[in-house]
């Protein structure tokens, strides 16, 4: 895919075997009844996510100069993927571990050192990434939230959508226009990321959750004359497009790795169904009808596996572009999509019933063709940008 990448640096430390054993011993002990009963009273899984923080798994990606692992993106779909193919939901608190990545790469080394250490800790949360507006959509550099620049602050006004976990956040990274559209030789310039404190933000940060099918702290946020200090702009004023793309292929390769823990949670469990479950005197996974799309869906994982190791293996080895991470995702969302179907099928009304948790990760595994790029969107890149086709928008 990308012949420039350079080599990545070897894990010295702990081989991605080890942190896979690791992992799934942490999350044995948040099982089926744990994750269910947080998705019926829509509560956030804290015990989760602290014995995660605890564990410093969290903090997989920051360098340990900063308190963290030090490891790659290789290590960190690893965790991922472990904590969905147990059935777990890696959501909850998947951002803590790359939303840093705006801050570690384009950041100043002042506030590397003010931030860094905290959320290594677990003691900041910065878990929330304000890109989204309602009228903008996928559109990005159509957003209308605007900072405005008085003196050595900025003042934010503007309305956000599908804040994720900004109620658990210490921390926000946003996206605000700081140059009106009309105003700029490229409509992807004139936008600038900021770090956002939202405990002192006070009335001028509002939050309304938003009712979603899954359990995930999705927020509208309403800004409203936030002050936030020039001196937390993460690099130069009217780059934030770039910075905030950058960090977007780790965590589509990341997602990717969470849609994969799907749809390997989704075999297991279709495949050891099936081959106990017994109809017409025989088990059901005799049948070439059940086994087969089984099989088919596996193959589509192990596919779209080997698509997001490549992509993981080229961004650790410094790797800039999108191909790899848009195509890792895209793969990972439609191999889990299909697995979650044919588990469906192969449960019976049984894949209805929450007792067997097929319905609950049915619907998490939905949300990853939409978000944080809808499929279409990729599509699109593919054609235009690795195809060289002409653009539509
Ligand atoms: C649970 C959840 C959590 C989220 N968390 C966050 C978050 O933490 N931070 C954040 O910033 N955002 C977040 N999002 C937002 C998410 O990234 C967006 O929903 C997504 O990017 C799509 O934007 P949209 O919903 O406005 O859809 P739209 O852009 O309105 O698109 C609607 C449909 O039209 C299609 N479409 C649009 N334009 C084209 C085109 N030119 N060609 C072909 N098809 C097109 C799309 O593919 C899509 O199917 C979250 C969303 C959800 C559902």
């Amino acid at each position: 895919m990308a012949g420039a990448a350079r080599e990545p640096a070897p894990v010295t430390n702990v081989s991605r075997e080890q942190l896979a054993t690791a992992v799934r011993a942490l999350c044995a002990d948040f099982g089926h009844d744990y994750w269910q009963r947080a998705d019926e009273a829509r509560t956030y899984p804290h015990e989760f996510v602290d014995a995660l923080t605890d564990a410093g798994y969290l903090a997989c990606l920051i360098p340990e100069e900063y308190g963290g692992m030090g490891l790659g993106v290789r290590e960190a779909c690893v965790i991922l993927e472990e904590i969905n193919r147990s059935g777990g939901n890696a959501a909850a608190c998947h951002a803590q571990m790359y939303t840093m990545g705006t801050l570690l790469r384009h950041g100043s080394e002042e506030q590397k050192r003010r931030y860094l250490p905290g959320i290594a800790s677990g003691e900041l949360c910065l878990q929330a990434f304000a890109v989204t507006e309602p009228d903008a959509g996928s559109d990005t550099t159509r957003i209308r939230t605007f900072a405005e620049r008085r003196g050595d602050r900025y003042v934010v006004n503007g309305q956000k959508v599908f804040i994720s976990r900004v109620r658990q956040s210490d921390l926000m990274i946003l996206l605000a226009r700081t140059t009106p559209i009309d105003e700029v030789e490229k409509r992807t310039g004139g936008l600038s990321a900021f770090i956002v404190e939202v405990r002192d933000a006070g009335d001028a940060l509002r939050v309304s959750p938003i009712d979603t099918m899954i359990n995930h702290e999705s927020c509208e946020v309403f800004l409203d004359g936030l002050e936030v200090p020039a001196a937390n702009r993460i690099g130069e004023e009217g780059r934030g497009f770039r910075y905030i793309m950058a960090g977007m292929n780790a965590e589509r390769i990341l997602l990717a790795s969470e849609s994969i823990g799907d749809g390997m949670y989704f075999i297991d469990r279709a495949s050891d169904y099936a081959s106990a479950r017994k109809v017409f005197g025989r088990r059901i996974g005799a049948n070439q009808g059940v086994q087969f799309p089984i099989a088919d869906a596996y193959m589509d994982i192990r596919a779209a596996a080997a698509v997001r190791d490549e992509a993981a293996r080229e961004y650790d080895g410094g790797e800039t572009r999108g191909e790899g991470p848009n195509m890792a995702k895209y793969l990972a969302s439609r191999a889990a999509w299909k697995a979650a179907n044919v588990a469906m099928d192969t449960f019976g009304g049984w894949g209805m019933a929450t007792e067997y948790g097929i319905e609950r990760k049915f619907r998490e595994a939905r949300l990853y063709m939409v978000a944080p790029v809808a499929n279409n969107l990729v599509l699109s890149h593919v054609a235009t940008h690795v195809l060289g086709m002409p653009r539509s928008f």
